[in-house]
Parts: C-alpha cells; structure tokens; sequence
C-alpha cells in the first residue's frame, strides 16, 4: 500500500509539474540554461522501496498529505504564466519597493533581497521566462523543531516550510502581476535556479560549507524561493558583507565531521567555470529521504545557535 502511495507521489510529480517545466523550454521567452549549468537533484529521486522501513511506514503518508498541496502550488506557478501582463512594466520606483517590502513582510516572509539573473544557475534542461531582476525570499524554519533533528517532527516542520514558503511565493508573484509587472514564481522546494547563490549574489548571506546560504537573521535555518521579474532596476546591492563567513567555515567544520551522509565537502570543488559544489548531492538525498530530512548540518552550525554578529566579533578578534 505505501509503495503504491509512493509510486503515485513520485509519477505525479513527473507527470505534471516535469512536463509543465519541460515546456518552458519550448517558449518563445524562454531564458534557457547553459553547458555550465548544474543538474538539479530531485527529491523524488530515490526509489521509495529502498527506504528504511521505519520511514516508509511512518514518515511517506504523512509526506504525502503534505506533498498534495505542494505539488499544486507548484503547478500553479507554472501554469500562471500565462496570466502575466501582455506588455510587463520594467521599472519601479523607492515607493513602490517599500510597497511591496511592506506587504511582503506583512503576509509571513521574514527576508527579501534582490540580484540579477545568471544563467549558469539555471539548472540543466530548464529555463524561466523573465530575464529582469530576481527577488529573493526567505523564510525562518522553527528552532525547537530543528534541535530534533533529525526526526519526523523536524521533517514534517520542513515540508510545512516548503510548503508555506510556496504558497507566499504564489501570492507575491500574483500580487507583482496585478501592478502590471511580468513575475514567475519559483518554487522551494526543487526550483528552477539554484538557490544559495543567487541568495548570496543578493546579499542575503554567504554560502556556507553545509551548501546552505548563512545569513545573520537565522544563520543556515531558514528556506529560500525566488520570483523572476520584468523588473529592470530592482535596488540590488552589489557589495556582500558576509564573505567572512567562508574562512569561518574553514576553521569550523562542524558540519562535515556530523554530516551522516558524508556529503559535506570540507573545501568545496571549484570547477573551470568558477562555480563551487559544496555537497555530494547523491548522498545527501538519501540521507534525506531515510533519515527524517536529516537537516544535522543546520542543526550543528554554530549560526544556528549563536548570534551572527557575536561570532563576527569573536572570529575578527582571534584573526587580529
Ligand atoms: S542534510 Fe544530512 S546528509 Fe545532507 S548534508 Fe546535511 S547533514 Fe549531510
Ligand atoms: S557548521 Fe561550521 S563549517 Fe558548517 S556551515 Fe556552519 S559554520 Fe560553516
């Protein structure tokens, strides 16, 4: 029976919100990705029968309630693409920013930046539609929740964090339109674009050696969505205060003595074109799907415990 659950949560996904991405790339808009682009892992990835029992029984019917609704919303964002504005608007001014900061702040997001796009982040085989500004968003993810990790608590706190993440996503994306701005939502959870850079070419943080982006309002602890947009002159901030955290990380490596999976890099690969991969993805999924959504290496990372400025202040002090 759980097979049979899983087996459908798997093909539905593959056979709607898939085939929905694989049509972006037939689009005349299409921004497509490039030979440097990533392959994007996907959560469904591991055959379900090969869980540990404990999991499949326990953990996959609760996924699924959480999943059906996910999967909705991401089909909605992209089957909504077509209700963007004929001619999308391409600029914005202070007030309209502190509008939507505003309003964004108001319906449950806790942190907004914003960068451009690169197309080397597209990962392989996908595309968006709008090569304007990217709005980055974050959302915290429960800290009691997080200290039980791994465990199916904790799990079912990061599904609901996908989850809630995607629904705002939709709105703010729906919200963009109604002002006369082209805006495509990408989800949470897999996404389109790969997530830690762009939150750091933002601003947000800095991507630490757990492969997650560490920011000072919640350190690691947190999920990350993006909206691409018409938007021309998004206000993006070009210098990055948080590229400290990477020797940090270099002194640290808490997470990848903890990591499980052995999926942590203790100093990530740099390939010819420049991006870094900081985790053995293949690894890191399984861990995953069998172990709760593991989610060790948050857990661990010292800015998930202690303030971000303190442990700048600390670091500076000892590098002096
Ligand atoms: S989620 Fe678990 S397996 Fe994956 S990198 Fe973090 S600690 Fe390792
Ligand atoms: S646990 Fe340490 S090494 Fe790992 S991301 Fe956090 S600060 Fe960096």
């Amino acid at each position: 029976m759980i097979g049979w659950f899983a087996k459908r949560l798997g093909s539905r996904l593959n056979s709607k919100v898939i085939k929905l991405e694989e049509e972006l790339l037939e689009r005349e808009d299409a921004i497509k990705f490039t030979s440097d682009s990533p392959e994007r892992m996907l959560f469904n990835s591991k055959d379900p029968s090969t869980m540990r029992p404990p999991v499949r029984f326990r953990l996959l019917p609760k996924m699924i309630r959480i999943m059906n609704p996910m999967i909705s919303n991401m089909n909605q964002s992209l089957r909504s693409l077509d209700e963007n504005p004929t001619d999308p608007k391409r600029r914005v001014d202070g007030e309209f920013i502190a509008k939507l900061e505003a309003y964004v702040y108001e319906i449950g997001i806790d942190d907004i930046a914003y960068t451009t796009l690169s197309r080397d982040l597209i990962f392989k085989d996908r595309a968006v539609v709008f090569d304007g500004g990217v709005i980055v968003l974050s959302m915290e993810m429960d800290y009691d929740k997080m200290e039980k990790a791994p465990s199916p608590d904790t799990q079912k706190m990061i599904l609901g964090t996908y989850n809630n993440l995607g629904i705002l996503t939709n709105k703010i994306t729906t919200y963009l339109r109604e002002q006369g701005y082209g805006a495509q939502a990408g989800h949470p959870l897999g996404g389109l674009v790969v997530y830690p850079p762009l939150g750091q070419m933002s601003g947000m943080g800095w991507h630490g050696l757990n492969g997650i982006l560490i920011g000072p309002k919640f350190g690691p602890r947190h999920r990350l969505a993006a909206i691409y947009t018409s938007i021309e002159n998004l206000p993006i901030i070009e210098e990055n205060e948080h590229a400290w955290v990477e020797d940090y990380c270099y002194t640290c490596n808490r997470c990848v003595t903890a990591c499980p999976g052995n999926a942590i890099y203790d100093k990530p690969i740099i390939h010819e074109n420049k991006s870094r991969t900081y985790i053995d993805t293949k690894k890191c999924m399984s861990e995953f799907l069998d172990n709760y959504g593991c989610s060790i290496c948050i857990k661990v990372c010292e800015f998930n415990r202690s303030d971000y400025y303190e442990i700048r202040t600390r670091f500076m002090n000892i590098k002096e």
